[in-house]
């Protein structure tokens, strides 16, 4: 596929996942790490040799999913296994927030973000603890809902700020700054729903109530990201699906397979890297991250 936005043909940098998830460029190390869910194992493909190696596995791992890099360049993490939201600085895993409001668990963080300020906002549906146990630990929904929410960077408060989703799942700020993007992968089936943020970013305006901005054609959308345009990248059904700001379709790119989650990265920031259930992928595309520093 030639496209002014996609630039070469999509290739396949890794196969071996059950279900591949959370990619994220590491750009000091120049590697891109992701999640296999099932196997419980966290994976780093190298830039530089294209070989890609465990990073951490099993009790180590705890079932990591979404990943994005903190203000200072760690690595904040979500793990089902632990329940919580965590960093990695130089391999050293320490909580950033394991207790929910009124003193419970979460279900199993999913995806997570840090805005300009510092502060994390992360995703938590329920596929962490389900009975199956193939991504987590079986348990129960301790705080009887499914909510987004956000860590304050100054005292480390937990605010549930999204509350009327079912399965909420990938998490975006628009290009304006005042958009928190979010997607659902319950009810709605993968649409992208905006929500408003009041002017000094921390919280939404009028209670929250998501206004449905987009959704693949194929399959729904779990994790996206946004670019400098105001471009939304997202996994879909089969590959990747491209939309503009007001969830206009523009482009397609097959994959041929289900897909999960993209980040943007490499060297100059305009590689898109791509976690489908096998295989990691790479695209080559004329744009960056909207948050790209
Ligand atoms: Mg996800």
């Amino acid at each position: 596929m030639i496209d002014p936005l996609v630039t070469s043909e999509p290739e396949v940098l890794f196969t071996g996942t059950v279900w591949g998830e959370g990619p994220l460029w590491l750009p000091r190390q120049r590697r891109v790490r992701f999640s296999d869910i099932p196997n419980n194992r966290i994976l780093d493909w190298d830039a530089a040799t294209g070989v890609t190696e465990v990073y951490r596995s099993g009790e180590d791992a705890e079932y990591t999913n979404g990943r994005t890099l903190g203000l200072d360049g760690e690595v904040v993490q979500c793990s089902h296994g632990r329940r919580r939201v965590e960093r990695d600085v130089d391999g050293v895993v320490s909580s950033i927030a394991d207790v929910a409001p009124g003193g419970v668990r979460f279900n199993s963080p999913n995806d997570v973000i840090v805005d300009r300020q510092g502060a994390v906002w992360f995703s938590d549906p329920a596929y962490g603890i389900q009975a199956s146990g193939v991504e987590g630990h079986p348990g129960d929904e301790e705080y009887g809902a499914r909510h987004v929410f956000r860590v304050d960077p100054h005292d480390g408060s937990v605010t549930a700020v999204v509350t009327d989703r079912d399965q909420p799942n990938g998490l975006a700020i628009a290009a304006d700054g005042r958009t928190l993007l979010v997607s659902d992968t319950g009810e709605p089936g993968g649409a992208i729903f905006a929500y408003e943020l009041t002017a000094d970013g921390t919280d939404l305006v009028d209670g929250g109530h998501g206004r449905r901005v987009a959704k693949p054609d194929e399959g729904g959308s779990d994790g996206f990201r946004v670019d400098v345009d105001g471009r939304i990248w997202s996994s879909c059904g089969d590959g990747v699906q491209v939309f503009d700001a007001d969830g206009r379709s523009l482009l397609r790119i097959p994959l041929g397979e289900v897909t999960s989650n993209l980040c943007f990265g490499g060297d100059d920031g305009t590689e898109l890297f791509v976690t489908g259930a096998t295989s990691l992928h790479r695209l080559r595309t004329a744009t960056r991250d909207v948050n790209a520093r």
